[in-house]
């Protein structure tokens, strides 16, 4: 099963276009859609996820030609959205078999086999009692794949879940996404570069709409090796340095910028080479 996306064009009314000709081929396993706040990146997740129209352009999912049989998408889609909204005092299983029911699982056994089942995959059987609108970020964000999941889904997509998850919330989240994702497509849309170099063997990189960069993020981290060199300098240097090479982007170190710059040999004057990272990739594409 491949999802493939051709020539996808939307504008808002208010006149931003917000997906330009995006073109992308998506295989199974997990694949990141990394961007900047206004790529498009939810335009996008929402388009192929049939909860708003495009103006114009193509959508498959296997033999399901996703923008006119929204019917047959949703039967085989999982969705994860940024804000996944709770009942208050609704306990996990009682949510997510009333979700099962909505999915077209009638019968009331097969229902509480498939909860169950669901419940202790995510992690959250022992706190299946609670109120959901009572979990930690992190368990919500847990519960989201749970329903996700409903249906054995071909395709997941999940829009910027990690954010506001705590350190050891995101790993274990994270883990998840990588357990549910060896069969199936799942689609990580995310400004965080780490989660996507964390768990995706492809990738995309869109801004203003477009496709900027498409592909395994190794094979660009080998074609950068050699390539990135970093120096920490004084906050006053930074504009000088900026002038002279090819920095990709800064960060601090102890309260102070580590500049990372991309130069084909090694710069002198005290720069260190780098192994490549993906937000060195990452950056040098979109600025
Ligand atoms: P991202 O998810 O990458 O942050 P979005 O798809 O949310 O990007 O937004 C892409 C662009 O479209 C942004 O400039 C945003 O302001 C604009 N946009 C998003 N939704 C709407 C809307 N409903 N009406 C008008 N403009 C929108």
């Amino acid at each position: 099963m491949k999802l493939i996306i051709n020539n996808l064009c939307k504008t808002y009314d208010n006149g931003v276009k917000a997906l330009d000709h995006l073109s992308l081929e998506i295989n199974q396993g997990m694949f990141g859609l990394l961007g900047p706040n206004g790529a498009g990146k939810s335009t996008l997740m929402r388009t192929l996820a049939t909860l708003q129209d495009a103006d114009s352009g193509e959508v498959l999912l296997g033999d399901i030609n996703v923008l006119k049989e929204p019917d047959a998408v949703k039967k085989t889609l999982g969705y994860l959205p940024q804000e996944f909204g709770v009942y208050p005092k609704v306990s996990a299983v009682e949510m997510l078999n009333y979700y099962a029911f909505l999915k077209g699982i009638a019968k009331a056994r097969e229902r509480k086999e498939v909860v169950t089942s669901l419940l202790n995959q995510v992690n959250l059987y022992e706190a299946r009692n609670k109120y959901v609108s009572s979990y930690s970020g992190g368990m919500k964000q847990r519960f989201g794949i749970a329903q996700a999941l409903l249906g054995n889904p071909q395709l997941i997509i999940v829009d910027e879940p990690t954010a506001g998850l705590d350190p050891a919330e995101r790993i274990r989240f994270n883990n998840l996404l990588s357990e549910i994702s060896e069969n199936i497509i799942v689609i990580l849309s995310t400004h965080i570069v780490d989660d996507v170099s964390d768990l995706c063997s492809e990738m995309a990189i869109i801004q203003h709409g477009r496709v900027l960069l498409t592909g395994r993020p190794s094979a660009f981290l080998d074609q950068h090796e050699g390539m990135i060199w970093a120096k920490k300098i004084e906050k006053e240097e930074l504009e000088k340095y900026k002038a002279e090479y090819h920095v990709i982007f800064s960060h601090l170190q102890e309260g102070k910028p580590l500049i990372h710059v991309l130069a084909d040999g090694d710069p002198g004057k005290g720069f260190k080479a780098l192994t490549p990272g993906l937000e060195d990739i990452y950056f040098s594409t979109i600025n």
